[in-house]
């Protein structure tokens, strides 16, 4: 059985209380569908923080400094999700950002 702890990984926070849960500016309320470009409204936002186990931007490889072999692109610090889901096809859109 895996145990979890709360420090392994970050705080979902449901509707428009995430919203400030942001690395950089504040998450708007709602955005523009990704798939059909209408009004998506907030489910809910992923925010990491600096003590913690475990985190999205170790996950994969990103690029690396100039000179090294080339990864591929990927976060590199703590992240803020913030995930929308469309009023008119229920597609879900997300914004995030970094530490
Ligand atoms: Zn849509």
């Amino acid at each position: 059985m895996i145990k979890l702890s709360m420090r392994d990984f970050g705080q979902i926070f449901i509707g428009p209380k995430g919203l400030d849960k942001s690395w950089q500016k504040k998450f708007p309320n709602a955005t523009k569908c990704c798939r059909c470009g209408e009004n998506s409204r907030i489910a809910f936002v992923y925010h990491e923080d600096q003590n913690q186990e475990n985190y999205v931007a170790d996950l994969h490889e990103r690029n690396k400094q100039e000179g090294e072999e080339k990864g591929k692109l990927w976060p590199h610090d703590s992240i803020a999700v913030a995930t929308y889901f469309c009023e008119k096809c229920l597609e879900p859109t997300s914004l995030y950002n970094q530490a």
